[in-house]
């Protein structure tokens, strides 16, 4: 793996990590929030609620304070002679205007809303508003609670809304009692409208249900007589039948409230405001059974315990973030490290194999140089060889020519001899004709040896070849010039090879041009008694050679004669016409040129000659 590879494969796992990661600490730093937001409420609404409790205690006490105050009152009042008096004389008038004015004086005096007089049927003789209308003397309350438990147990307590005036108000009704014997009821009716009004003044939410969860005073107006929850059908005929509430029919307030002991939360809405949290307290007062209830709204409650966990949420996802910000930081500081660890030792590496790599070079260039010295070695032997084979080559060719030449030299030197005694003979007797025409013939058989010691001189000569690049076009054509006599002699046509002028091979010029015109001249020779005469040059290319093609449509090389051609001597030629020496000097020269000669027939008559030669 790529160094670089291997940074970038890295950093993607450390961000898939990191993306997890902090997915996983958002849900940590959320559920820390949540938990100190809910943490934070429970501590608040606990707080509320003994706040609330401590305010329901508050309006406990001063109701039940103000309801105790006057509790003793019917019964004093009980005891009075002026009202004994009426009961005993319901028909004195005196009497009754006498109680009248002391119920009115009570009523003053003691700060109550009326009180009043009723005989053992519930009638009313007299009240302390006897002079106002809507007085309830002539009124029966028999059908009052507070009428029948007085009778009955000795007391009567109601709250109710009062039957004549309309008024509500808090009855406290004593028996009274004449030898023994219950004859009559004292009642008292103490108002609470400013209990409510301090209510509704304080702020507060608060409500106060009766035994049957009826809310008879309240601080929220339209509240007022509506139950907490449904009324069974026994609760709304006992009430009906009290005319507690008057003709009111107790519609419930179905807002979820209960009386219980303990605080509770619950969604309320208040007719002046939209559904909220509300914390409701509920505690019991008085000896009716009713119950304060505490209505106090949550939500700062709830803005606080929010922004506790909105601030604890940050304060997590701060302290997660520098933690990972830390421990990346570390990481990526040991990750550097080692990559610089691992670069440091990719370097070294590199270096060592740098220096191995160069001493093997230098190595396998020592031994290429040693071998380039065997090899110019085995070069510089390989020339003495060869020269000296060629050389050695030459000897033994000359060896073969040695019978050719005695032969050839033996018979112009005996017709020499012979045409000399006849010379002299001829001298003799005066016939200088004869005598010139036998010297004629010495002097031809005289220049044919010589042409033979020219050739071999030629032949065995030891030179050197000097090879370089001959353009195989331009020496053809040196070739063609030479033998231009003769092919005009034998009225034939020579064709040159059509390749680039740049073509060259490697070769001596001149040994290569005395070469040719061997070739071309025996192809001359071939074509002079055939009736269409043609020669031709050729070239074959390939990469590493060029084959100098000479063609001929002669008569081809006579069958017997194929494997004796490049022999000294060797001549199928008339005598005096060819020394059989051309083609055995030209493969000597081209061997020594470093290619190869060879001849063959033509399918279609004619033979070739190709001279195989390196290129340059
Ligand atoms: P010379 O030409 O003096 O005979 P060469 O060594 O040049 O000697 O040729 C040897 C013989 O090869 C020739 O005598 C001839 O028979 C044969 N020869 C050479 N060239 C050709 C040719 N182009 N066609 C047919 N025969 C040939």
């Amino acid at each position: 793996m790529g160094f670089l590879a291997y940074l970038s494969l890295h950093a993607r796992q450390d961000w898939r990590w990191l993306g997890l990661r902090i997915l996983a600490t958002a849900a940590l730093c959320g559920l820390g929030g949540w938990l100190v937001a809910s943490q934070v409420l429970r501590g608040q609404i606990d707080q509320l609620g003994q706040q609330s409790h401590h305010r329901a205690e508050f309006y406990r006490q001063s109701l039940e304070s103000l309801l105790s105050r006057n509790t003793s009152l019917p019964r004093i009042i009980a005891r009075e002679d002026r009202l004994k008096a009426v009961l005993r004389h319901p028909e004195s008038a005196n009497a009754r205007a006498t109680a009248n004015r002391y119920l009115a004086d009570i009523r003053r005096d003691a700060d109550i809303n009326a009180a009043f007089l009723m005989d053992h049927s519930g009638l009313t003789l007299a009240a302390s508003n006897f002079d106002q209308p809507g007085s309830y003397v002539g009124n029966s309350y028999a059908f009052r609670p507070y009428f029948l438990d007085a009778m009955q147990n000795g007391l009567g307590i109601f709250y109710g809304i009062g039957a004549t005036t309309g008024d509500p108000g808090y009855f406290l009704t004593a028996p009274i009692e004449i030898e023994g014997q219950r004859l009559g009821a004292a009642t008292v009716k103490i108002s609470l409208d400013d209990f409510e009004s301090a209510l509704t003044r304080s702020g507060d939410k608060v409500l106060i249900a009766d035994a049957n969860g009826v809310i008879f005073l309240s601080s929220i107006p339209e509240w007022k007589y509506l139950s907490l929850a449904p009324l069974d059908a026994e609760a709304q005929r006992r009430i009906e039948a009290s005319r507690q509430y008057r003709e009111r029919h107790i519609n419930h307030l179905d807002a979820g409230l209960k009386l219980q002991a303990a605080p509770y939360s619950v969604r309320l809405k208040l007719p002046d405001s939209p559904a909220q949290n509300t914390l409701v307290v509920s505690v019991p007062t008085g000896s009716l059974g009713w119950s304060i209830l505490l209505l106090t709204r949550t939500g700062p409650e709830r803005q606080n315990a929010l922004f506790a966990g909105i601030a604890t949420a940050f304060a997590l996802a701060f302290v997660f973030s520098m933690i990972i910000y830390f421990r990346l930081s570390v990481r990526r500081h040991e990750e550097r490290v080692q990559a610089d660890a691992r670069l440091r030792q990719a370097h070294q590496e590199l270096e060592q194999r740098i220096a191995e790599r160069t001493a093997d070079l230098r190595a396998t260039n020592a031994s290429l140089e040693e071998r380039i010295d065997r090899l110019k070695t085995t070069e510089r032997i390989l020339r003495e060889t060869g020269d000296n084979a060629v050389q050695a080559g030459k000897l033994a060719v000359l060896g073969q020519m040695a019978a050719g030449i005695s032969h050839e030299v033996n018979q112009p030197l005996t017709a020499m001899h012979t045409l000399t005694d006849n010379a002299r003979d001829l001298l003799d007797r005066g016939d200088f004709g004869e005598v010139r025409s036998n010297l004629d013939g010495i002097k031809q058989m005289a220049e044919r040896m010589g042409r033979i010691a020219g050739e071999i001189k030629n032949f065995t000569r030891k030179s050197l070849v000097e090879k370089q690049p001959v353009p195989v076009l331009n020496v053809v054509c040196q070739a063609a010039m030479l033998v231009e006599s003769r092919r005009r002699l034998a009225d034939a046509t020579l064709t040159l090879p059509e390749i680039p002028e740049t073509l060259a091979v490697l070769a001596d010029p001149q040994r290569l041009e005395q070469v040719l015109v061997n070739l071309l001249l025996n192809a001359l020779d071939a074509v002079a008694p055939c009736p269409t005469r043609h020669v031709a040059v050729l070239a074959a290319v390939d990469a590493e050679r060029i084959c100098i093609i000479v063609r001929d449509s002669g008569t081809g090389i006579p069958e017997n004669a194929l494997a004796h051609l490049f022999e000294p001597f060797f001549t199928t030629k008339s005598s005096g016409q060819g020394l059989g020496l051309g083609l055995s000097i030209s493969r000597m020269i081209v061997q020594e040129l470093g290619g190869t000669i060879e001849a063959h027939n033509r399918e279609n008559g004619g033979a070739d000659f190709c001279i195989t030669l390196d290129r340059a």
